[in-house]
């Protein structure tokens, strides 16, 4: 099993963003929406490949760029998602903006989910609020290829039931042989499922084989920390479990230093890694 499976650094030119439109948007939450976009450039659009848990960096003029993960299928013809919660310059730059509208876009960047190395194994997604997103399409994988995979399972928790994302595809993705188990902090009168945090899913559910079952996660850091005790307290081996860990971001290659976690420049080594080789890293203040 590799320590992580960083990919080879894209082909061609890595700095300049191609030009994108806006061919759809799809309001999720309050402040999350997930844009559809397509290249201009047909040449380039023939090009574009990704892996799951890969992200790109998006540009808007007079705003800046930001690293936003993929959020789509990635096989190829699937349209090209990114599902984007606005908190600052260019994400909220990008929630003025309108069908038909274009910006920048480069990638895709950084290392993936381990689906291929887990044929086979049983697989835990587990993740809360925006986090869904850049495990969506290691979902859509393992759905599309459902007969190389074991048990596998979505644990998702939001604060609200009215920050959960994607909540029209659950029930495909259950008829597609995915088991889902939702959480939210706070219930609201229609809501008659599971009220708590997420990590309880993990420690309540029953694993039949916890040394061959690896668990996919990306959440905030502190609940990634207690997802992977949880995993321990289920017997699944450190190696077992992956997170994907987010820090400002802005050359993407490994090169300017300001994604840099201990050994580790987040954009070229991550986002995706192995939580055994963070953890020492995670408690260090300022890092
Ligand atoms: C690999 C990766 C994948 C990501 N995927 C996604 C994704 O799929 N979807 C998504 O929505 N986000 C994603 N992010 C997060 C996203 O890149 C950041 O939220 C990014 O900062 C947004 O850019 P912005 O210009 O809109 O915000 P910024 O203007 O950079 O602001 C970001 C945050 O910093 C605060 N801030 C800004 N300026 C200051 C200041 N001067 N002092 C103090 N605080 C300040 C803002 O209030 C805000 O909370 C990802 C990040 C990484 C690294």
């Amino acid at each position: 099993m590799p320590v992580s499976p960083a990919l080879a650094p894209p082909q061609g030119d890595i700095w300049t963003p191609h030009a994108v439109r806006i061919v759809d948007v799809v309001q999720d939450t309050d402040d999350t929406r997930t844009y559809h976009v397509a290249f201009d450039d047909a040449r380039q659009a023939a090009r574009y490949a990704f892996r799951p848990g890969q992200f790109n960096m998006l540009y808007v003029p007079g705003a800046g760029e930001a690293a936003i993960s993929i959020s789509s299928r990635s096989r190829s013809g699937s349209p090209l998602l990114h599902t984007i919660r606005t908190v600052g310059n260019v994400t909220g730059a990008l929630e003025r903006m309108r069908v038909g509208d274009t910006f920048g876009l480069r990638g895709p960047f950084g290392s993936c989910w381990p689906l291929e190395e887990l044929r086979g194994q049983h697989i835990i997604f587990i993740t809360g609020g925006i986090g869904l997103a850049p495990l969506r399409p290691a979902i859509y994988h393992v759905l599309d290829h459902r007969e190389d995979y074991g048990d596998v399972a979505l644990l998702y928790g939001a604060r609200t039931p009215d920050g959960l994302l994607y909540e029209g595809e659950y029930r495909d993705w259950i008829a597609d042989g995915l088991r889902v188990q939702v959480t939210v902090d706070r219930a609201d009168p229609r809501w008659a499922g599971y009220v708590g945090v997420v990590t309880l899913l993990l420690d309540r559910l029953p694993l039949s084989d916890p040394a061959n079952t690896h668990v996919l996660c990306c959440g905030p850091e502190v609940m990634m920390h207690y997802t992977a005790l949880s995993a321990f307290r289920q017997r699944i081996p450190a190696q077992n479990v992956w997170i994907s860990m987010e820090r400002n971001m802005n050359c993407a290659i490994g090169l300017c230093g300001h994604c840099q976690f201990g050994p580790s420049f987040l954009c070229k080594d991550g986002p995706v890694l192995r939580y055994d080789r963070v953890a020492p890293f995670l408690p260090v203040r300022g890092l």
